[in-house]
C-alpha cells in the first residue's frame, strides 16, 4: 500500500483549512460542492437553483423562502480567482431564451451567490438582518472517484482495472484494449508511441461503457473521460498493464514509465484537486443519473452503486485518513440526488425516490460510512413535462407531456423538436428489491421499465403582467431546505 499523503502535504491542508474557517467567520459563507458523473445534470441544477432563488420561485418546501424571510438572493464575484467562474448567464440564456439544454461541466467552476433574509427567531432579529454567502462548486463527480487510487499503487491500479474490465458487462467493451495490452510486453524499453496506443485503447474503452445503452459509472481515471485543461497532456499517456505481480519495474522499461505517469498523475492531478477544492467544502449535493441506469439494466445499476459506494467513502471520516478525514469532519450534510424525475408520472416519483434510498443504504453499508447526515431525494430541477391522461378503450392512462428533442425517436416515430407529444412513461416497480435481483447482465430493450425521450426545456409561463416566471422543478425545495435550510433559520 503506497502511503496517502507525506507529512508535509498533509500540515498544508491543515493550514488551509483552518485558514478557510477563520476567513468563514469575517464574512459568513458556505461552500457547496456539487457533483455527479458527466450528464448527471450538474449543469442544469446549478441554474436552476440560482435562478429560483434570485427570481423568487415557487419552493413550498423550503421553509425561508415560503415565509417570505429572503429578502433578497443575488449573484456576487466569486472569490476564488484561480477558478472559472460558473457561467450562470449563458446557461439560463440557452434554458430559457433558446429553450436548448446548456452546456455541460466539463471542469470545476465556481459561483457566489448571496443570501439576505431575516432570521425565523426573533433574538436574532434584533442584532441584524442574516446574510450569508452560499459558494457553488461546480465538478464533474469523474474527479472524485479518483480518490481511492491515492490509496493504490501501480501494480493494484493495474489488477483492479483488469479485474474490472473483465466483469460480464464489460468484458466486449473491453476486449480490444486488453488483446492490445496481451500483445505489450511490460518489460520491453519504454516508447512513447506504445505508452499512446495503450493510453488511447484504454480510453476508448472506458468511453464505450459510459454511452446510453451500457450506461456504467466506476470508470476511473477520472481524467481520461473529462480532462478538464489536461487534455492530451502526458499525465494522462499511461494505462494499467497485465501481469505485473510483484515485479520490480525494470529502469527504462515500460513497466516503469507507466509506473511513474501514474504516480505523477497522482501527485500533481488527484492530491490538488482534493487539497484546493475537496477539503473546503461544507455541503455536498451528488446528483446521479437513477433512470439512465434504471433503463440500461441490472448491470449498470449495480456500477451506479459501485460508484455511489466510492464516492461516499471519498467523503468517509476515520480510517487515519488523513484527507478524507479532513473531508469529512467538515462536510455534515450529503444529499443524494436523483435528477430528471419528470421523466416519470408523478406516482412514480416515490418509487424512483424508494430505489435510490436502497441504492445508497447499500452503499453507505458497502462503504462503512458514518458521519455526515446523508439523504435520499428524486427530483427534477428543471421539469420539461406536464402530467395529463389519455383514455385508451376503457382504461384510463397515466402520461406525461413535453415536446420531445429533435432526433429522439420512440416506436419508430422521429421526432421533429417542435412538436408537443403525450408518452406513456413506463411504470418502475413498487418494490425497490425488484430492481436489485438481477446479476451483472446488461438488459435487452424489451426489458426497459421507463420509455425514455429527452425533452426540450420548458416554455415558461408568463403572468397577466407579462412577469416571466421562474423555472418549474420537482422537489428543488426539498434539496434546497436540506442542503442550506438550517443556515437560514
Ligand atoms: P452535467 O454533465 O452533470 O453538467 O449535466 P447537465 O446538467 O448538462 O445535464 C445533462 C443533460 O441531462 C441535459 O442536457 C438534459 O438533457 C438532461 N437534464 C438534466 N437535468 C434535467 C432535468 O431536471 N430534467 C430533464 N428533463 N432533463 C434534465
Amino acid at each position: 500500500m503506497a502511503s496517502l499523503t507525506t507529512f508535509t502535504d498533509e500540515a498544508r491542508i491543515a493550514l488551509d483549512t483552518l485558514a478557510g474557517r477563520a476567513a468563514g467567520l469575517v464574512s459568513p459563507s458556505v461552500r457547496l460542492g456539487v457533483t455527479g458523473l458527466s450528464r448527471a445534470g450538474k449543469t442544469v441544477f446549478i441554474s436552476a437553483l440560482v435562478h429560483n432563488l434570485v427570481h423568487g420561485g415557487r419552493l413550498p418546501l423550503f421553509e425561508a423562502q415560503k415565509s417570505g424571510r429572503i429578502a433578497r438572493a443575488f449573484l456576487e464575484h466569486q472569490p476564488d480567482d484561480a477558478v472559472p467562474r460558473f457561467q450562470y448567464e449563458d446557461h439560463i440564456a440557452a434554458l430559457v431564451d433558446e429553450r436548448i439544454w446548456p452546456e455541460s461541466t466539463r471542469a470545476i467552476s465556481e459561483l457566489r451567490l448571496t443570501i439576505e433574509f431575516e432570521s425565523a427567531s426573533g433574538w436574532s432579529r434584533l442584532f441584524s438582518r442574516g446574510r450569508i454567502s452560499l459558494d457553488i462548486v461546480d465538478y464533474p463527480g469523474e474527479w472524485l472517484l479518483d480518490l481511492p487510487l491515492l490509496g493504490k499503487d501501480y501494480a493494484e491500479f493495474s489488477r483492479d482495472a483488469f479485474e474490472l474490465a473483465d466483469l460480464p458487462v464489460r468484458r466486449e467493451l473491453s476486449a480490444d484494449w486488453r488483446k492490445l495490452a496481451a500483445e505489450i510486453n511490460p518489460d520491453a524499453d519504454a516508447d512513447e508511441m506504445t505508452a499512446r496506443r495503450l493510453a488511447e485503447g484504454f480510453t476508448a474503452y472506458l468511453r464505450a461503457c459510459k454511452t446510453d445503452s451500457t450506461a456504467l459509472s466506476t470508470l476511473p481515471p477520472g481524467r481520461f473521460l473529462m480532462p478538464g485543461d489536461l487534455e492530451g497532456s502526458p499525465a494522462l499517456t499511461f494505462a494499467p498493464l497485465p501481469g505485473l505481480g510483484d515485479k520490480h519495474a525494470r529502469r527504462g522499461s515500460l513497466h516503469a514509465m507507466m509506473e511513474r505517469r501514474y504516480e505523477a498523475y497522482k501527485t500533481h492531478v488527484v492530491k490538488p484537486f482534493f487539497h484546493e477544492h475537496i477539503t473546503r467544502l461544507d455541503r455536498q449535493i451528488v446528483l446521479i443519473d437513477a433512470m439512465q441506469a434504471l433503463n440500461a439494466g441490472p448491470a449498470a445499476v449495480a456500477d451506479l452503486e459501485r460508484a455511489l459506494t466510492e464516492i461516499l467513502a471519498c467523503f468517509r471520516p476515520g480510517r487515519g485518513n488523513f484527507l478524507t478525514d479532513l473531508v469529512s469532519r467538515r462536510i455534515d450534510r450529503i444529499l443524494i440526488a436523483a435528477t430528471k424525475a419528470d421523466h416519470l408520472h408523478h406516482e412514480s416519483h416515490d418509487r424512483l425516490q424508494a430505489i435510490v434510498r436502497r441504492l445508497t443504504e447499500r452503499a453507505i453499508a458497502r462503504a462503512d460510512f458514518s458521519g455526515a447526515t446523508v439523504d435520499v431525494v428524486a427530483m427534477a430541477a428543471v421539469r420539461a413535462t406536464r402530467e395529463g391522461t389519455v383514455k385508451q378503450g376503457r382504461e384510463i392512462l397515466p402520461v406525461i407531456i413535453g415536446t420531445p428533442l429533435a432526433g429522439e425517436t420512440i416506436n419508430g416515430e422521429t421526432f421533429d423538436g417542435k412538436t408537443e407529444t403525450a408518452i406513456f412513461p413506463g411504470d418502475l416497480p413498487e418494490k425497490p428489491h425488484m430492481i436489485f435481483k438481477g446479476g451483472e447482465e446488461p438488459s435487452k430493450p424489451d426489458e426497459q421499465m421507463i420509455r425514455f425521450v429527452r425533452f426540450r426545456p420548458p416554455k415558461l409561463e408568463r403572468t397577466a403582467e407579462g412577469i416571466t416566471l421562474s423555472l418549474p422543478h420537482i422537489r428543488l425545495d426539498r434539496a434546497l431546505q436540506f442542503l442550506l435550510g438550517d443556515y437560514l433559520a
